[in-house]
């Protein structure tokens, strides 16, 4: 079986039309390509066209604002792929005049530009023969030759690599570094391979050998660390408009500068312990009293190294108070960026609490499936 014949008339039958497939501008498959690096395609389409509407090519992107662009990202997560972006649209402009380069060492000396991106790059756009080596293709490479080494050592990726540096097609190495990542993304996936009706199937060792579910081999498993986070939530009133407060995070984490609540303590670690007693906050808020409305939680949130709980507590202050945090009327919340944990709780409190939201209606606890007592 020759492997690369079968998989490029396999993606030239199969291949979804997807918009960044009917370019070779180089913007368009960087953009492309850094919004799939952590995300399904599903989940990224609607991300592209937005942020391509937004800034259609490098020169609208490089004059950015950092906050519009972190809006049109949220829900994506891994933030710094945006804000990278952002940074190397600007070395372009300035190192290059605009253009993007055309040689892979110049591509993955951009910022936020790997192997696996500027190979890309270069092979779709360049038409480079740049082997491009993801989850996808170390899966389906380990699978269809039967490799046992880790995938996830450098001995391993770089057998991967060879393998892929020999196999590549020099006068369509953008169809096939393609068709490899959609054949991993689409049939040969982690659980349930579709084996049945592969084309690969008489040249796969693993298959041949029964070892399908054994392939690929990795010799770490990641460490996933339990985490409560406890946010007050501040709402107030200042004439007709209901506002919260907000802190923008300076970290360096992957939200760095986008906006959530204020925490109680600043940082609070480990597995959760339940909810904070109320005492505790009422000396957290001296001098201030604001009213209690309830908490929610906990509300569970996964990120690729941590589990968390997280839990809200609601309060409300008849007259608006000076914090050092950041004031925000309701109407002007869809303007600061926040991350998909926060973005989903406010959703909710809107959709399930607009009692809570809405202070004509008495000063008493809110009423809502969502929010549970107050504590004591
Ligand atoms: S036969 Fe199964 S394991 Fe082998 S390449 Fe095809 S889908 Fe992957």
């Amino acid at each position: 079986m020759d492997f690369t014949t079968t998989i490029i008339d396999w993606y030239l039958q199969n291949k979804r039309d997807l918009p960044w497939r009917r370019t070779r501008d180089p913007y368009l498959i960087w953009v492309s390509e850094i919004i799939l690096q952590q995300t399904r395609v599903e989940q990224g389409l609607p991300y592209f066209i937005n942020i391509t509407r937004a800034y259609p090519d490098i020169r609208s992107l490089a004059g950015a604002e950092e906050q519009e662009l972190l809006k049109l990202w949220q829900g994506l997560g891994y933030y710094s792929r945006a804000r990278n972006m952002l940074a190397a649209s600007r070395v372009i402009m300035d190192r290059y005049h605009g253009v993007f380069p055309g040689d892979y060492a110049s591509i993955k000396a951009l910022k936020g530009i790997g192997d696996y991106t500027a190979a890309a790059i270069a092979s779709i756009a360049f038409n480079l023969p740049c082997p491009v080596v993801d989850g996808n293709v170390l899966r389906l490479f380990s699978r269809f030759f039967g490799i046992e080494r880790p995938v996830d050592t450098a001995p391993g990726k770089k057998e991967i690599r060879d393998l892929a540096l020999a196999l590549i097609d020099p006068d369509r190495p953008g169809d096939f570094n393609q068709a490899v990542m959609e054949f991993g993304a689409t049939l040969c996936v982690p659980s349930n391979p579709g084996c049945a009706g592969c084309c690969l199937r008489s040249g796969c060792l693993a298959y041949k050998t029964g070892r399908v579910h054994l392939l690929p081999k990795k010799s770490i498993k990641p460490v996933i660390r339990d985490r409560t986070l406890h946010y007050m939530v501040m709402t107030y009133r200042e004439g007709n408009e209901p506002g919260l407060f907000v802190k923008q995070r300076d970290g360096n984490d992957i939200w760095r500068n986008l906006f959530d609540f204020p925490q109680y303590p600043e940082d609070s670690g480990s597995a959760d312990a339940g909810p904070l007693p109320l005492k505790k906050l009422t000396r957290w808020f001296a001098p201030h009293h604001p009213e209690f409305h309830g908490v929610t939680g906990p509300v569970k949130h996964k990120l690729t190294h941590q589990n968390l709980s997280v839990w809200f507590y609601h309060f409300h202050f008849s007259v608006k108070p000076r914090l050092p945090y950041q004031a925000v009327t309701f109407s002007d919340l869809k303007f600061f960026p926040v991350p998909r944990l926060i973005d989903r709780y406010l959703r909710d409190l809107f959709i399930f609490a607009p009692d809570f939201l809405n202070f004509e209606m008495d000063d008493g606890p809110a009423r809502s499936n969502k929010i549970n007592p107050p504590l004591h």
